[in-house]
């Protein structure tokens, strides 16, 4: 079984900003592989690349009133000068809000979302202005988001922009603005990010595999505990439980590097060891336990029988859960997209309840008692898994999670 103060323990101990790609998250890796070692098993780290990418200038002016911004990571760089254009609000950017937008500066609601992208792209939008916060922020107590664009929108082309709050953008649209003027100025490249892997191989059935994944990264600004140091920790006590008690089959671990730069990690290991995939019969993912307030879920990318499994084990042993089939943005869901059926399992927060992705994501959401209460119903569906005589899940993706998955994946816009 688990031991929930070890589990805090370590806990504790990688709660610090650990992005994609930096010197952070190698100590993270590290002290991953220092809990590992502790069992006598040997990890390993398997290197990717990421891209990487240094602001050196990101100015933004309004008709000439400076407003605080960030660059956004890698969508390129304007002149030294910068770039002086007219300003035109663009809200979701639907098609009536792209009528004149040629060589404009446009501004956004929220984050930049692929499909716009292509159309500014191919509108030959001059900059954009990305949104982060809300309308609400208290400027001391938050942080301006850092936001990057990734490969499926740069491939298309790069357009300078930056970030602001958007309680700065509601003034500027307030304020009828005319010209928009953004210096960004920023170096590009790649770093290193890192799995740290380590197998126990099964007595019985050793040529099936198991994986078991965590992303073990998080965003800037935040210490990540809840999101995602918890299902790290999770996938850890999993992995204590299972050298005690050798498992029938090959039990995989997986802590991934650089899941919030868009599954990199899990992507990573699928795309290195695709020719061994096909001996992969499941994929158990943690992403988000332990949160005070909150209720267990489990999204299924198989079929629909695991659903009800969990859903009736989740009746049989006294913990609420609801199980649903869906593509969850996390680690499974590469292992999913070639093939493997897959499950996370997480601890949603409720509305008002621990928040994610900033400064606000923090150990003091998470508690023992819910820590338990998620690793107790994981470690007994996974027990069960493996101690099956057959493995129970048909080793099928069903067409609705095909069709889903290829809109995850951007291979078909959804209706
Ligand atoms: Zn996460």
């Amino acid at each position: 079984m688990f031991d929930v103060n070890r589990a805090f323990s370590l806990l504790e101990k990688i709660s610090f900003e650990r992005l994609g790609g930096s010197k952070e998250e190698l100590k993270a890796a590290e002290i991953l592989m220092e809990e590992i070692k502790k069992e006598g098993v040997e990890p390993h780290l398997e290197e990717f690349e990421v891209d990487y990418s240094e602001i050196k200038v990101a100015k933004l002016f309004v008709d000439d009133k400076e407003i605080p911004c960030t660059g956004i990571k890698m969508s390129g760089s304007t002149l030294e000068e910068g770039i002086e254009k007219d300003l035109v609000y663009i809200e979701e950017g639907l098609d009536v809000n792209l009528i004149d937008v040629e060589d404009k500066i446009v501004l956004l609601n929220g984050r930049m979302m692929l499909k716009t992208y292509k159309k500014l792209v191919e509108k030959k939008v001059a900059g954009f202005i990305a949104l982060g916060g809300s309308v609400y922020d208290d400027l001391d107590n938050t942080d301006l988001d850092e936001m990057a664009i990734r490969k499926v929108m740069y491939e298309n082309g790069k357009i300078p922009g930056v970030c602001i709050r958007a309680i700065h953008a509601e003034e500027i649209i307030l304020s009828n603005p005319k010209k928009a003027k953004i210096i960004l100025i920023q170096e590009e490249g790649k770093a290193t990010s890192r799995n740290v892997v380590c197998e126990i191989k099964g007595s019985v059935y050793p040529n099936q595999k198991i994986a078991l994944t965590a992303h073990y990264d998080s965003v800037r600004f935040s210490s990540g505990a809840y999101d995602n140091a918890s299902g790290s920790v999770g996938i850890m006590e999993l992995f204590h439980h299972f050298v005690k008690n050798p498992p029938k089959r090959t039990l995989v671990f997986i802590w991934c590097g650089s899941e919030e730069m868009g599954l990199l990690g899990s992507k990573a290991y699928c795309e290195t060891h695709k020719e061994e995939l096909k001996d992969f019969v499941f994929c158990l993912n943690i992403d988000m336990i332990g949160v005070v307030l909150g209720k267990e879920i489990a999204c299924c990318t198989s079929e629909m029988a695991l659903v009800n499994y969990i859903d009736y084990l989740g009746k049989e042993i006294g913990i609420a859960i609801s199980a649903k089939q869906g593509v969850y943005s996390s680690d499974s869901t590469p292992f999913a997209d070639n093939g493997v059926p897959s499950v996370s399992f997480a601890r949603i927060s409720p509305q008002g309840g621990a928040k994610i992705h900033s400064r606000l994501d923090v150990i003091d959401h998470l508690d023992k008692n819910s820590f338990s209460s998620s690793l107790t119903i994981m470690n007994e569906f996974i027990v069960r898994m493996d101690n099956s005589k057959v493995f129970p899940v048909s080793r099928v993706i069903p067409d609705n999670m095909k069709l889903e998955l290829d809109y995850y994946n951007f291979r078909k816009e959804r209706p």
